[in-house]
């Protein structure tokens, strides 16, 4: 099958090799016979109703978030008329902040979100930078990632955390909450890239986008060694330095 991707502000928010999450995408699904079909979304692009499969965003400074932002809210609707229809959605850190309500910048400018997902988030003068360890008991798995973010992000009600923090800061270094998911849409501070060291959740978002294109399958595993070990090492790093400031 093939699978369309929307990779939004591709030039813009792409830090800690954000990229490389597609490049995993596409490789997992080739080796089960499907093909990523990657399309750039940026300034002023349209959002196709209905022919996005997957939607990707990635990290950035404050900068870049204040450069897209406005863009973004522009797109709101396209977009979270996608993710009512079923579409899956990976944001990640900036990108992430800017799928809830709103972001508050260190500078004190407010930057509107999408308000896909029911939070919002206010820099804070200490960043929070670590390797991070969470706990996804809906799916009885464990994300081993890396964050750096000045944001503090409040899930509002209603909100479902991405995991339970077992090491590292998550979004607010105190609730013990990280990320955020609604439908087949997911947000999380975790760079690293994410998907290289976590091939479970990765493979979620592929089957839920097959999902999206008509195809209710679950993929079969992959030997996923180096990729276990990746997440344990991570995990490790997590364990024993994560969360300090
Ligand atoms: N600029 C945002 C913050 O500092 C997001 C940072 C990021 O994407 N790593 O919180």
């Amino acid at each position: 099958m093939r699978i369309v991707v929307g990779h939004l502000y591709p030039d813009y928010l792409n830090i800690y090799a954000d990229r490389g999450n597609i490049a995993v995408l596409a490789e997992r699904a080739r080796a089960r016979g499907h093909r990523l079909d990657v399309r750039a979304i940026g300034m002023r692009d349209p959002v196709p109703p209905g022919e996005i499969d997957l939607f990707y965003v990635g990290g950035g400074q404050d900068r870049e978030q204040e450069l897209v932002a406005y863009d973004l809210a522009a797109k709101a609707d396209p977009l979270r008329q996608a993710v009512e229809g079923g579409a899956a959605f990976l944001a990640v850190c900036g990108g992430y902040q800017l799928l809830g309500r709103f972001y508050r910048d260190l500078a004190g400018t407010e930057l509107p979100g999408i308000g896909l997902l029911p939070l919002h988030t206010i820099a804070g003068r200490r960043r929070m930078i670590g390797d991070v360890l969470l706990r996804c008991d809906w799916a009885g798995e464990t994300l081993a990632g890396f964050e750096n973010h000045a944001g503090r992000t409040v899930l509002e009600d209603g909100a479902e955390p991405l995991g339970r923090v077992v090491a590292g800061f998550g979004n607010d270094g105190t609730s013990g909450f990280e990320g955020c998911r609604y439908r087949r849409a997911y947000g999380t501070y975790l760079h690293g890239p994410l998907l290289p060291r976590n091939p479970w959740f990765a493979d979620r978002l592929l089957e839920e986008a097959l999902a999206h294109v008509g195809v209710e399958v679950r993929l079969d595993p992959l030997p996923d060694d180096l990729e276990r070990r990746a997440h344990d090492v991570s995990a490790e790093r997590a364990r024993t330095r994560g969360g300090r400031f």
